[in-house]
């Protein structure tokens, strides 16, 4: 037998390229992802006390990026539950405050011109430290058509929004005619200028970027697409097969990480993955700080590091290569340079947002 990974799921090749097969096939329990890789004790009690807080499902094709024999592997840790979860005395549940800034159910405003658009709050697994933890995954904020229908009309009564974000959850894991009806109501309102897609798909499961996708997407141009890739492991053959159909299509691929301890938090490991992203054509766009969100702590990075990390990259790599770093608060994005800190209080961090708004962060050093 070969160590192909699809013999470990007793499938055959084309069925490991088949999206919809390797949907069906997610992993959801400490015994089916034994049959990848052995959980570790902390990893198999933090699936059965966690699991139902946040879901635990994860795709066959990234539990196959997995190093076995290390549980600190950095695709391992974005996905598979760590006992840490449970010791985030500070986390919050919406850091962003995103309730407050839903002018109507599915729709988060926060700049005047443009709004994410939540129309889907499934992804194909669940990254730990997601910052809509509190819906993604969550069956009771499964969008109904009628619910996006009235997003969309809130849209068309809006003339200021010429931006919309769709995102969620993830509007790939959508079947192409239903995403397609989306973008198709989008595009029938005149002020809405561009269409961004917020993915994870093509770094969790590339497959779902089909020739049939990507024609379809074209029909609906200018599209832009931002995906979430942390760490070079995930930038595979799969992968760049996938960002390379979308540029084909004329769709500009972004990337947008965030900043995790002990994933991505170290010069070589950002140098490397925001390099492979330019060789794939893909800009590397943001890096987040990440968010004061419930069981993620053992994730979160002093801001000082982080700044000490995007200046280290200057001049060693390609302007190109290096990311905005910034960090998200419910005024909006704040990029995070020296001069944009206010001051440092203690644990806080101060800084002003675009709109003159003052944010204090708590981020210990
Ligand atoms: S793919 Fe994105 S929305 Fe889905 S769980 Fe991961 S971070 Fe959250």
């Amino acid at each position: 037998m070969s160590d192909a990974p699809w013999d470990r799921f007793g499938a055959t090749r084309e069925q490991w390229c088949d999206w919809g097969w390797q949907m069906r096939q997610r992993i959801r329990s400490a015994e089916e992802l034994a049959k990848i890789i052995p959980p570790s004790e902390d990893e198999a009690a933090a699936i059965a006390a966690l699991g139902d807080r946040f879901r635990f499902v994860i795709t066959p094709y990234y539990a196959s990026l997995m190093d076995r024999n290390d549980s600190d592997c950095p695709v391992r840790r974005q996905v598979v539950p760590r006992l840490a979860e449970l010791d985030d005395p500070v986390g919050l549940a919406d850091p962003l405050d995103e309730v407050a800034h839903s002018p109507v159910k599915n729709l988060v405003r926060v700049y005047p011109d443009r709004v994410a658009f939540c129309v889907n709050n499934e992804c194909a697994l669940y990254c730990r430290y997601c910052l809509r933890k509190r819906m993604v995954g969550d069956e009771d904020w499964t969008m109904k058509r009628r619910e996006l229908t009235a997003a969309i009309d809130w849209i068309r009564r809006t003339p200021e929004i010429r931006d919309v974000l769709l995102t969620g959850g993830d509007p790939l894991v959508f079947a192409d005619d239903r995403l397609e009806w989306l973008l198709r109501e989008l595009r029938a309102i005149p002020h809405v200028e561009i269409i961004r897609l917020g993915t994870r798909l093509p770094v969790t499961l590339p497959f779902r970027i089909t020739d049939d996708l990507v024609r379809m997407l074209e029909r609906y141009h200018p599209i832009w697409l931002n995906t979430h890739f942390n760490h070079p492991r995930e930038l595979t053959p799969e992968a760049a097969e996938a960002c390379d159909r979308l540029t084909r299509a004329g769709i500009p691929v972004g990337n947008q990480s965030v900043l995790l301890a002990g994933i991505n938090d170290d010069i070589a490991t950002m140098k490397a993955l925001c390099e492979g992203l330019v060789r794939l054509r893909v800009r590397p766009y943001y890096c987040y700080q990440a968010q004061l969100l419930e069981g993620t702590a053992h994730f979160r990075v002093p801001i000082e590091r982080g700044l000490d990390l995007f200046e280290a990259l200057r001049g060693r790599t390609s302007g190109y290569a290096i990311p905005l770093y910034v960090l998200d608060t419910p005024h909006g994005k704040v990029p995070l340079q020296r001069s944009a800190i206010r001051r440092r209080d203690g644990d806080y961090v101060e800084v002003e947002a675009w709109n003159g708004g003052v944010w204090r962060e708590l981020n210990p050093t």
